[in-house]
Formats: C-alpha cells, sequence, structure tokens
C-alpha cells in the first residue's frame, strides 16, 4: 500500500455504521441513541440516523411526530438536502436524522428506482453532505428487516454492530443477516465488516441468559464487546419520558453499561486506525 499523502486525514477508523438485527425487539434502537449520546458526551460529534418507520430512535430523542420531516425519507430518496434533514437534540453533540411514517413506503418505492441500494450512500457522499467532516461518527438505526432500506444502510456504511438479546434462539436468523452482509461486501461495498456483537438485556441471575452470552462468545469470539448490557428496568422507561437513559438516570446500571461500551467502542476505533496504519 503507498503511505498516505501528508494532506489526507489520518487513517481512517470505521466512522458510519448500522446497528442492524433483522429481529425486532433486540435493543438496536436502545443501543443507538445511547451509545449516541455517551459518545457525544465525550466529545465526539455524532449523527444518529433513523431508519426505521417506527421513529422510536425519533421519540427517545424527544423529537415529536410532526417535527419529522423532512427527515431520513426524504434524504433517503434525494428530495431534501442534509442540512434540512438534520436536527440538534437537547444533548450537545449529537444531531438526529429523524424517521416519518412515510418511510414505511420507501421499501415499495425504492424497488423502481436507479441505483436502488445505493441511494444513502450516494446521498451520504454527496459534497453538500459533508457527512464525513460533520461528525466523526454517524450510527444508522435499521428496521427490523432486511429490506431495501437495512441494505441502503449497509451499502452506506463502514461496518455493522449487531445487538443480539441474550436469549433464547439469540442466534436464530444470525445467519441470515451474516449472509447478507457477505453479499454487499462482495458485490457493493467492499470495505464492510461486522465491528462488534453487543449483548442485550443481559440477566445475570438467569442461568438461561448466562449459557446465551457463553454461546454468543463461542460463535463470535473476539467479535462479541467484553461489555454486555444488562436487563434494567430504567431503559425500557426512560423513552416514554423522551430521552435516552443516560440522561433519564445516569447512575443506573443501564446507563454504565453504556458508557463502558463507549469506551470500548472508542478503542476498537483507535486500535482498527492504527492496524490500518501499519498495513
Ligand atoms: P429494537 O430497536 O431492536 O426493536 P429496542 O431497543 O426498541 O429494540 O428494545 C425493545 C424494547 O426493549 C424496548 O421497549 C426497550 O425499551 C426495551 N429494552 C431494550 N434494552 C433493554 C434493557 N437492557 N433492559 C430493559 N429493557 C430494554
Ligand atoms: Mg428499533
Amino acid at each position: 500500500m503507498t503511505p498516505s499523502s501528508s494532506e489526507s486525514a489520518p487513517i481512517a477508523a470505521p466512522q458510519i455504521f448500522a446497528i442492524a438485527n433483522q429481529k425486532g425487539g433486540v435493543g438496536k434502537t436502545t443501543t443507538a441513541i445511547n451509545l449516541a449520546t455517551a459518545l457525544a458526551a465525550v466529545g465526539e460529534r455524532v449523527l444518529l440516523i433513523d431508519l426505521d418507520p417506527q421513529g422510536n430512535a425519533s421519540t427517545s430523542l424527544g423529537v415529536g411526530r410532526n417535527e419529522r420531516s423532512p427527515g431520513s425519507y426524504e434524504y433517503l430518496l434525494g428530495l431534501r438536502p442534509m442540512g434540512e434533514c438534520v436536527r440538534q437534540t437537547r444533548i450537545p453533540g449529537l444531531e438526529v436524522m429523524p424517521a416519518s411514517v412515510q418511510l414505511a413506503g420507501a421499501e415499495i418505492e425504492l424497488i423502481d428506482m436507479e441505483r436502488r441500494e445505493n441511494r444513502l450512500a450516494d446521498a451520504l457522499a454527496a459534497p453538500e453532505s459533508d457527512a464525513r467532516q460533520r461528525w466523526n461518527i454517524v450510527l444508522i438505526d435499521c428496521p427490523p428487516s432486511l429490506g431495501l432500506v437495512t441494505l441502503n444502510a449497509l451499502v452506506a456504511v463502514d461496518a455493522v454492530l449487531v445487538p443480539l438479546q441474550a436469549e433464547f434462539l439469540a442466534l436464530e436468523g444470525i445467519g441470515a443477516l451474516g449472509n447478507t452482509i457477505e453479499r454487499v461486501k462482495k458485490r457493493l461495498n467492499p470495505r464492510l465488516h461486522i465491528f462488534g456483537v453487543v449483548l442485550t438485556m443481559v440477566d445475570r441471575r438467569m442461568t438461561l441468559s448466562q449459557q446465551v452470552v457463553a454461546d454468543v462468545r463461542a460463535h463470535y469470539g473476539e467479535q462479541v464487546f467484553g461489555t454486555t448490557i444488562p436487563r434494567n428496568v430504567r431503559i425500557a422507561e426512560a423513552p416514554s419520558h423522551g430521552m435516552p437513559v443516560l440522561i433519564y438516570d445516569n447512575a443506573c446500571a443501564g446507563s454504565q453499561a453504556y458508557i463502558l461500551l463507549a469506551s470500548e467502542f472508542i478503542r476498537r476505533r483507535r486500535l482498527a486506525a492504527e492496524q490500518a496504519a501499519v498495513q
């Protein structure tokens, strides 16, 4: 590999991430908003793109239903520029691109479009979006499916974070996600890889939960984050107050776990950049 020129940015760590698992209710949105909040709290400039028409990430960040357009739907379809589609949240350093219910229609509308799998990648790469300069970390909260909207996310990102719920059948269906990632990597996005697997809703008192944690570690090895997210009632309460649990109750076990996850996330990014530099 040729050495990078002195004008170029430092060797890039992965910067744009999809949070994906086609199962619903595994902690994608919770991980997206709390990781984003924890990263912003330590000074990263973060954008969270809500790509699920249910808009749970938008709700959890306090964006009301009538304030969600223009948002990710318009941006994905190239109808509006980045500047009109993002909002500042109450958390300094964290901006959000909200999802409106219209996004549900995108799955169908995209089918007949040119470059239907590349729309989000094209939009993010457009100079007017300036995404990689404006934010050091972009997190994309994906819908619970492997349809065209999720595919757009996988084509646009550098890496994937996979939340897995520490329950019976946690690994069921995960092969399909792995296959999709491999296909996208081969055909559309050669840099795509799994950045890490996050175990969520871990119940330390339950043997089953502990068994699942062990199975997932056996299956994914080093890819699994050392930090696990405990099942914690404060995490479940926070969204109805329109805030991440880190703001709602920053001392609870759930918040503390997301703070640890963020520091592990930062360490992994630094390591990835160092490895890229010596190659
Ligand atoms: P997904 O985005 O994968 O569908 P969510 O993040 O919305 O999953 O989580 C599903 C439900 O579980 C939500 O009601 C959420 O508040 C709750 N939840 C998520 N993580 C935890 C946790 N660690 N402890 C308790 N409840 C949780
Ligand atoms: Mg969700």
